[in-house]
């Protein structure tokens, strides 16, 4: 064999598996059909949108709230093509810092489209066409996903966007459409709407942020709504018609047509698993019901030498996600315990306020019938949230009604994301809410909201 495991795909599942085996001592090497390192992540995914949400942010920040500080600015303005090098160039650092991890970890890059010739071969087919053939003991298969295109409506890349554009325009377009109220949607209209855009998002549930817990949603639709976002809830889009300067969108909205017109149109409407080319057939790997590929508890797939992980399975679409999967099925490889809770992978969505939750929503609870408690707290209650100036928002807990032990979280606020945190190392050791409770927490902070919201469930 020439390899001891070759990674198809170098996202952040496929880098990150391809770092911890060479650290376990095994040969690896990551076949890349693009051009940089990093996959959907880190060229147009997560990184880049957060740059923007950033800018954004900021640009907002100093053109509506600065003057609440004294700081008076005159004339602030926003140079769109200093932003995107902005972007570019956080994107750039960081696929160099890839890189360097897969030169000091003597990984293998196999630059081109990877395929199966058998389940031991991998076949590596380069922009000119040239073939070269790897044989390996182990093959992971790390291809991360694209996005789903909707029936009648066609992208062009220009006017009638997917989010691959919608993170490089090279102005603030005057009016965007966005289908679908998913983590996309929501922070690519924040964006722009930040910027200046006029943005109607148009989402087929009767609700925005589907997987969260209700009342998030509900108070992050508001705060959207007072920053200027529209949303036409259970409607359902028909066409989108991209015309000189301006695409016409048909939905349908309690049984009548609705006519929406922008310049822009983004479509949001979820990702789905990439496996083309593969030549899954050569191998014996099985696909699900939903075109994922299958795999058991430790991603294994139905052929004992072929692994996936990521996107490209079953289970939320997320980063950290794919990267867990890849260092525990590399472990796993390797004769380790390799393991990951899939109860408690965070799931957050960075517009302002953040939504962040880990574990059971009230939703699911009753669903499950599990007796929950819960407890909330206010981060206008807080002293560091007034003094920053950042009071929206609330923490909610649930724990188990017998035993108190943690069972979910849900804050709303500006950095939820890194607030979580806390609550699901608790969680993930089985802690209890008075745990968080009697936890003491620096003053003033924005995480004593978490302890307060523990003390009310007691
Ligand atoms: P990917 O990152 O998709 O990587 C797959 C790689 O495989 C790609 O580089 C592809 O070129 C390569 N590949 C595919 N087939 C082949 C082949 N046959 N041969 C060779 N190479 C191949 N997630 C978060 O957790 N947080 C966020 O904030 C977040 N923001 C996002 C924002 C946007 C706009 C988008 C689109 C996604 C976002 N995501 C976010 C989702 C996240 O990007 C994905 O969950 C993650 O990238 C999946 O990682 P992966 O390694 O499974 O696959
Ligand atoms: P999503 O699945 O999160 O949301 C898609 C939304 O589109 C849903 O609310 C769905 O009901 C709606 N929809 C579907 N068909 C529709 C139609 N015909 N008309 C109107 N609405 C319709 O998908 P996404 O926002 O495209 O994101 C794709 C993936 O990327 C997700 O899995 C997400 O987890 C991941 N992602 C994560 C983050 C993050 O972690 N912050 C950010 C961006 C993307």
């Amino acid at each position: 064999m020439d390899y001891d495991l070759i990674i198809i795909g170098s996202g952040p599942g496929g880098y990150v598996a391809a770092v911890k085996a060479a650290q376990l001592g095994m040969k690896t090497a990551v076949v890349e059909k693009a051009p940089h390192l990093g996959g959907t992540c880190l060229n147009v995914g997560c990184i880049p949108s957060k740059a923007l949400l950033s800018s954004s942010e900021h640009f907002h920040y100093a053109s509506n709230d600065f003057g609440k500080h004294g700081i008076k600015i005159k004339g602030i303005e926003i140079n769109v093509p200093e932003m995107m090098k902005r972007k570019d160039a956080v994107v750039d650092s960081l696929r160099k810092g890839v890189e360097y991890l897969f030169k000091s970890n003597k990984i293998d890059r196999l630059n081109g489209y990877g395929s199966f010739q058998d389940a031991n071969t991998v076949i590596i087919k380069d922009e000119d066409g040239k073939e070269i053939s790897k044989t390996a003991k182990n093959v992971m298969i790390a291809t991360g996903s694209v996005p789903v295109s909707l029936p009648g409506i066609e992208t062009d890349g220009k006017q009638v966007v997917t989010s691959d554009q919608a993170i490089a325009f090279d102005s603030v377009p005057a009016s965007m459409i966005v289908i679908g109220a998913g983590a996309i949607g929501l922070e690519l209209g924040s964006v722009w709407s930040r910027l200046g855009t006029k943005v109607d998002i148009v989402e087929f549930l009767p609700r925005i942020a589907a997987g969260c817990d209700q009342e998030s949603a509900k108070t992050l639709q508001k705060s959207l709504e007072k920053q200027g976002l529209k949303f036409h809830l259970d409607t359902k889009v028909q066409s989108a018609k991209a015309g000189k300067d301006k695409v016409v969108l048909i939905a349908i909205k309690d049984g009548k047509e609705l006519k929406l017109e922008a310049e822009k149109v983004l479509v949001a409407v979820g990702r789905k698993p990439f496996t083309e080319g593969l030549n899954l057939e050569a191998t014996g790997v099985k696909l699900t019901e939903r075109g994922r590929i299958e795999v058991d508890s430790y991603w294994k797939t139905a052929t004992d030498s072929i692994y996936a992980i990521g996107d490209v399975i079953d289970g939320p679409m997320l980063a950290h996600k794919a990267e867990a999967e890849g260092v525990a099925a590399v472990e796993r490889m390797a004769g380790q315990a390799g393991n990951v809770n899939a109860a408690l992978i965070p799931n957050v969505i960075y517009t302002y306020p953040e939504v962040a939750s880990a574990g059971l929503t009230e939703e699911e609870a009753k669903e499950q019938q599990i007796s929950y408690k819960t407890g909330k707290y206010l981060f206008m209650a807080n002293g560091r949230a007034r003094a920053v100036d950042q009071t929206d928002g609330y923490v909610k807990l649930l724990a188990c009604q017998k035993t108190d032990k943690l069972l979910g979280a849900h804050i709303v606020a500006s950095n939820a994301s890194e607030l979580l945190a806390e609550c699901v190392t608790i969680m993930e050791f089985s802690g209890t809410a008075e745990d968080l409770a009697r936890t003491v927490h620096a003053h003033p902070t924005m995480s004593e909201v978490i302890k307060e919201a523990a003390h009310t469930i007691h």
